[in-house]
Order: C-alpha cells, then structure tokens, then sequence
C-alpha cells in the first residue's frame, strides 16, 4: 500500500472509518457501520473511481452493501460517489443540503475540468430532516444532528453515542485549514461547541487522520484568529490583505506569517484570486448566511 491509498480504521465493532491521504483538497473521509443484514455509510467520494474503492472496502469488512448513505454537506468530495451505491441506497441529509446539492450542480468540475471524475449523478437526499434524526442500523444508533450554519448551511454531524464516536464532517480539517466561504465563522464556532457537548473520544474529520476532540480546540484558534484579524481590518477601514504589498503582517497561530489571505480562503493550493474565479464559476451562493 502507498502512503497516498485509502485505509479503513476499525473505530468499534462494525463501526469504521475510510481515509483519504492525505486529506487534502477532494480527499476527505467516509465511514460505514452495521451487520450482516443491513449497513450505513457516512458520505462517499469526489470520484467514481475512489467511491468505488469505498465501495469495495464496505464489502471486504463483511457488510452489505448500504441502504443508506447519509451526506454531511453537499460538497463534490462527499458526494459524487452516491451513484456509485445506486440503487441500493437512499440518501439522507439536512434539507439545505439538498438544495445546494442541486443548486451547486457538477461543481467540481468547473473547478477543475482537467480531472477524469467518471461518472458523475447529481443524488442529493431523498430523505431530509431539520434539527435532528435518528436513525437504526444494525443495532447500532446513529443520531444526525443540524449544527445550523457553519461549514455550509446544510451540515449534519454523525453521532454513535454508544461507540463513542462522531463523524464530524467539514466542521473539522484535522491537519488542514478550514473552510468558510458558504457557511459561517461564528456558527462554526458553535458548531464546536456542539461537537464537544457530544463527548465522544474518537472524531472522524471531514479530512485528514482519526483524532480526538483536541482537533477542536486546534479548528478553535484558528478561526478566532481569523475573526480577530477580520474585525481588526474592518476598524481600520479595508482587509489588511490589501495594504501596500499585498501581505498581512499578521502571525498565524501556528507560528508562520499570513500571506496574502489565502489561509482564510482554503488552505495550501489556492491563491486568493484563484478562490474568487472559482466562487465565480461555480455561483456560489451569496446569501446572507456566508457574508457574515
Ligand atoms: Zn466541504
């Protein structure tokens, strides 16, 4: 196995996570539970080859295949591989994610055109709720819970409170910079809030390795840092990213210098004008609820 394949971690009896090296951009996590007779799946992947290879390792745990694949947000990463389990499988989520699903289109490949993502079927949630729900599976209770606006505004997080276990969705890039722009800074922070309140000692980001509820407190610093140097640009009158020269005297939290503002876009590919032609080319939505 390369460093670079996907791994399956067995979280608790039948419980078990599918992660993506290295977490990065469209590489995000999955999960999957259940028994002999039935199974879930927690998100798929950005393409059909990679859904596929989810596909196979619920399989090789001994599972069926699943009856339903819960989608903790619309984005491409989590959700173009659906038609890879059609059709065996409903989809569940929060009602704004199926209408930015379908609002959002094939996003990911205006973003990047040169990518072979196979086939690709637009398969929001058949099946949506609105605060909470919970769902059977194998015996094994998976409650979904609407955080409200934070990473997007339609996330779900996925709690197995007997396993100890949360699947925390894009509320959580665990070696990764957080990701904003269609969701909310002050309600990711209570999204967090949230996540603690579940109590649960082992935390599945949306990326990067299984963890711990440390990863909160990570995720935590720095969005009140961006929030601080945010509110510290709006006295003064502009963003700092736009003085003289184009960079932020600004320290990150992890000790290195903020250049330009692409840590507050998404992280370590993208400059900021990239991030805007992007937002451009795939209409995101540019509602009140990601302005502030
Ligand atoms: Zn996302």
């Amino acid at each position: 196995m390369s460093a670079t394949d996907p791994y399956v971690v067995t979280l608790a009896p039948q419980v078990h996570a599918f992660v993506q090296p290295d977490g990065g951009w469209c590489l995000n996590n999955a999960g999957f539970l259940g028994d002999a007779d039935e199974s879930l799946l927690v998100d798929t992947a950005a393409t059909e080859r990679r859904a596929r290879l989810l596909r196979e390792a619920v399989l090789a745990e001994g599972l069926p295949l699943p009856r339903t694949v819960v989608s903790t947000h619309h984005h491409g990463d989590h959700t173009y591989g659906n038609g890879v389990f059609q059709p065996e499988a409903r989809i569940v989520g929060h009602e704004n994610c199926r209408t930015e699903q379908l609002e959002a289109g094939h996003q990911l490949h205006l973003l990047w055109p040169q990518t072979d993502f196979g086939r690709v079927d637009i398969l929001p949630p058949s099946v949506t709720y609105a605060e909470r729900l919970t769902l059977y599976v194998g015996g094994i209770e998976v409650r979904l819970l609407h955080p409200g606006p934070a990473h997007t505004t339609g996330d779900s997080i996925v709690h197995l409170p007997e396993q100890g276990v949360v699947f925390t969705g894009d509320l959580v890039f665990h070696g990764g910079t957080p990701f904003l722009p269609m969701g909310s800074l002050s309600g990711s922070l209570r999204a967090l809030d949230l996540l603690r309140s579940l109590d649960a000692p082992t935390v599945v980001p949306g990326h990067g390795r299984v963890t711990d509820p440390t990863a909160y407190d990570a995720t935590e610093r720095y969005l009140r840092w961006v929030r601080e140097l945010a509110a510290e640009g709006h006295a003064k009158g502009r963003p700092r990213w736009r003085r003289r020269g184009g960079r932020s005297s600004a320290s990150s939290p992890r000790g290195g210098r903020a250049s330009g503002s692409w840590r507050t876009c998404t992280g370590r590919t993208r400059s900021w004008r990239g991030c805007r032609r992007a937002r451009r080319s795939t209409r995101w939505r540019s509602s009140a609820t990601w302005r502030r």
